[in-house]
């Protein structure tokens, strides 16, 4: 599933593909995707429109158009942004179409998403998916002074807490799973009984991981070439890259995570 570091590789693309640029034709078909749109507003909403910014907030994305209007963009499981020759014709899996001009040239903008766990919603306003997350890590930093206590309030587990979108946007199993070996915490502890150093651990472990995925995915990224990066995560049973101890793994919140048992071990 796409985490922070691959919607920020689609938003650097769409950056490149589409700011400063009219939409000329929009289309998209998939009433379910578009859900609570139609195929028409889709059309309607974008086109004529100059794209202003391409933003991101944890997993989703925002395009910002000249006359206040906004495309928000979910990737879902499968869902990833492309650019085509104009006239290309569709892939299978391709759901919507923006072809966009700048000056005179014309290219295609399309999304793919095999799955079609992704939305595609164009508003006026902000959609509240986009208004309940919490700070992005990249985009807006991590903010101790905010971070320690809401996780200090909360009897869930440290994992949990670290992918609930509320709190940290952007955040997934891998970011998670990663970050939290780096830091030396055991992915079970409530977060009520972190210390303050676990917390600046965390944070820093976070950046770390965001940035290592940013740099293994390179400009255009994708079909997980970058796994091989990964420390622990998808690692189960074998060796922990800092002591050599076997992998192990427990299911939180219906996601597996992997830790050490010797470096991440749970205090009494
Ligand atoms: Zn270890």
């Amino acid at each position: 599933m796409p985490e922070l570091p691959d919607v920020e590789i689609a938003r650097r693309d769409l950056e490149r593909w589409a700011v400063g640029a009219t939409i000329v034709a929009a289309q998209c078909g998939d009433r379910y995707l578009l859900r609570p749109g139609s195929p028409r507003a889709f059309t309607r909403a974008l086109v004529g429109k100059k794209v202003d910014a391409i933003e991101r907030k944890g997993k989703w994305l925002r395009l910002a158009l000249n006359d206040g209007g906004r495309l928000f963009s979910h990737l879902g499981m499968t869902g990833d942004w492309v650019s085509r020759p104009i006239g290309a014709p569709p892939q299978r899996s391709e759901r919507a179409r923006l072809d966009v001009a700048r000056g005179r040239r014309l290219s295609s903008v399309r999304y793919l998403d095999p799955r079609r766990f992704g939305r595609l919603i164009a508003a006026r306003r902000d959609i509240p998916e986009w208004t309940a997350l919490g700070p992005d890590p990249l985009s807006d930093g991590i903010d101790l002074t905010a971070l320690s206590p809401a996780l200090a309030v909360r009897r869930r587990a440290v994992k949990e807490l670290l992918m609930d979108q509320a709190i940290l946007a952007g955040v997934g199993n891998i970011l998670a799973t990663e970050a939290l070996w780096m830091a030396r915490v055991d992915p079970r502890v409530p977060g009520s009984a972190l210390r303050p150093s676990d917390v600046r651990a965390i944070v820093r472990g976070l950046r770390r991981a965001i940035a290592r995925e940013l740099a293994d995915r390179g400009p255009r990224g994708g079909g997980g070439e970058g796994e091989s990066a990964f420390f622990v995560y998808g690692r189960r049973g074998q060796p922990c890259p800092r002591c050599g101890t076997a992998l192990s793994s427990v299911t939180l919140g219906g996601r597996t995570s992997v830790f050490c048992p010797h470096c991440q071990a749970r205090r009494r």
